[in-house]
């Protein structure tokens, strides 16, 4: 019964890091959280593959090479969805999405996570509309020229918060990515630049793999004013299966979809479910007993079923809210 209840909705998982193109064949099911084979075994309809750039150096010859590896991965990410057909199909809109889930397709949504890779250069971010990406993360661990992190890499800067939240080009980043139809990743951001960004942002802000803070003390989730500012400006807040932002210093063997399912009745109760998602952090850092790869994922439905979300309320969590601030991008591009 549950099986056919999660086989029968589109699912999304709005954070995936890729393998590739280093790794393993994304074709075949091997070594990794996420492959097609998996994806289609766990009944995943559509991911968010984002591409990664770990903060480095913020000198030109660092931009470059954070520019030139997001643009690598970008292409790694298209390269899972082959014009021959035998793989996923590259999405651009949420409409896409739903097309590739009717025809029984895996939909393959480009993301950049960190904007570390635009450098000091607005102009990147049409490059990266052009090739399909929907959401841009401000930061990874690292403040940037964006945004201040709610991490700071200690062996590249020794201040808490540089810009105050964000900074002037961060602000002219965000009013760019709103007209370009690029939702505004606040996940790894400091809380100041994200509620900076929540405000200021036209289309909702998401929080694409974060967890609850009043749950879990870690930096990176968002206490209950962030899940409030979510909530009044549209946006939302994607649980993601981190270990150590689910339960302090747990790992992934102590912990099970009940922790996952904690944080998103925490989320649902706090918010509202039409601000909940799930965004894994597979080939991240995500994973917990019983969902340790996209194989697994009706574990988490069949856990949300037996706290009593219905059909309609768990397609709204697992894609549904995801699909309608996606659709407020679009209707915001003026390109
Ligand atoms: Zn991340």
């Amino acid at each position: 019964m549950t099986n056919d209840l999660h086989a029968g909705l589109l699912t999304l998982d709005s954070h995936v890091d890729i393998p590739w193109p280093e790794g393993p064949s994304p074709f075949e099911d091997g070594p990794r959280c996420v492959d097609l084979p998996k994806l289609r075994a766990g009944g995943i309809a559509a991911v968010c593959f984002a591409a990664y750039v770990p903060q480095g150096p913020r000198d030109e010859a660092g931009h470059a090479a954070a520019h030139q590896r997001a643009c690598a991965m970008l292409d790694a990410i298209a390269a899972m969805a082959p014009a021959d057909g035998s793989g996923g199909v590259l999405a651009r809109t949420a409409d896409e999405i739903e097309a590739a889930f009717t025809a029984g397709r895996t939909a393959i949504i480009p993301a950049i996570e960190n904007g570390y890779a635009l450098g000091r250069d607005l102009t990147t971010l049409d490059g990266f509309a052009a090739r399909g990406v929907r959401y841009i993360t401000l930061t990874h661990n690292g403040h940037n020229e964006l945004s201040d992190a709610a991490i700071p890499r200690r062996d590249l800067e020794d201040v808490e918060a540089e810009h105050g939240g964000l900074s002037e080009f961060g602000r002219a980043a965000i009013g760019r990515m709103n007209e370009l139809g690029i939702l505004v990743d606040v996940s790894h951001a400091s809380k100041d630049a994200m509620m900076q960004a929540a405000s200021r942002s036209q289309t909702p802000v998401v929080a694409t793999h974060s967890c609850i803070r009043a749950l879990c003390d870690h930096r990176r989730n968002l206490d209950d004013e962030q899940l409030d500012i979510l909530a009044a400006t549209g946006g939302l807040a994607q649980i993601t299966i981190v270990s150590s932002f689910l339960r302090k210093k747990a790992r992934s063997a102590d912990l099970s979809v009940a922790d996952i399912a904690d944080h998103v009745d925490y989320a649902v109760r706090r918010m509202g479910l039409a601000h909940v998602g799930i965004g894994t952090d597979f080939d991240g850092g995500g994973g917990v007993r019983g969902f340790m790869n996209a194989a697994q994922a009706g574990n988490l439905t069949a856990e949300l079923a037996r706290r009593g979300y219905g059909r309609a309320e768990l397609a709204q969590i697992w894609g549904g809210n995801f699909l309608r601030v996606l659709r407020l991008a679009e209707q915001e591009r003026r390109t």
